[in-house]
């Protein structure tokens, strides 16, 4: 199924009157797709694969902003170092320990963003927030990382209450963060919203939403 330029100018449309940025989740979908979105005026692009994302990343247009969404091994850091735009899971200090390092490789600072546990489901990855303050409390030994904002999943519910809540919670969590970090000024980004849940989280304060199938077709 090819990309559905119509809805995507639709989605655009949505989101620029409420200022939120869309990232087009372009995982297990072909280059042609990622050009097609390309040339309808989208920059942000997000992957879920180390190895998918070098490949695209080594033969598509160099202005794209790759935004890595999934799951990052600690080990596989050093392939997107050298080029992602911003990292949304993280959820060690381990992790963050060696974006660090990697960025300062490539004479970078990498944005990440933590990852919040807030669904029901027990496999979804993400911090608490005891483990958000412990994260914070030794930023300063990372001068490579830049930590702008949260991100989080919720359920993969039917009960868009529950989804609300779950929203609303990393909302809560991300404001009392703002009040206490020390470098509040770089915590601007709230990414949560997918295509089936992303109206509900921009009403519950999302500034970055995360689709893929609205705009590219299911997946496999
Ligand atoms: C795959 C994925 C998305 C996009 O999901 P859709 O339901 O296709 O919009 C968003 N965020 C993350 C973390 C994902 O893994």
């Amino acid at each position: 199924m090819a990309v559905n330029i119509e809805r995507y100018k639709e989605v655009v449309a949505e989101l620029l009157k409420q200022n939120i940025t869309l990232v087009a989740v372009s995982k297990t979908k072909p280059n042609q797709d990622i050009s097609d979105l390309y040339n309808s005026g989208q920059r942000d692009f997000g992957e879920n694969y180390v190895q998918e994302l070098v490949d695209k990343h080594a033969v598509l247009p160099s202005d794209i902003r790759w935004h890595f969404i999934g799951h990052l091994q600690t080990n596989k850091a050093k392939y997107i170092a050298p080029f992602v735009h911003l990292i949304h899971g993280v959820d060690s200090f381990k992790l963050l320990k060696e974006i660090n390092k990697q960025a300062a490789r490539c004479g970078r600072v990498i944005d990440c963003l933590l990852q919040v546990h807030i669904a029901q489901e027990e496999t979804k990855f993400g911090m608490d927030e005891a483990e958000l303050k412990e994260v914070q409390t030794n930023m300063s030994s990372l001068p490579n990382v830049q930590i702008s904002g949260l991100m989080g999943m919720a359920s993969l519910s039917d009960d868009p209450e529950m989804v609300r809540s779950e929203f609303r919670n990393l909302k809560s969590i991300y404001d009392r963060y703002c009040k206490w970090t020390t470098d509040r000024e770089q915590w601007t980004i709230l990414s949560m919203g997918m295509s089936s849940d992303y109206r509900i989280a921009i009403e519950e304060g999302s500034t970055m939403v995360r689709i893929g199938s609205l705009l590219f077709g299911s997946r496999q």
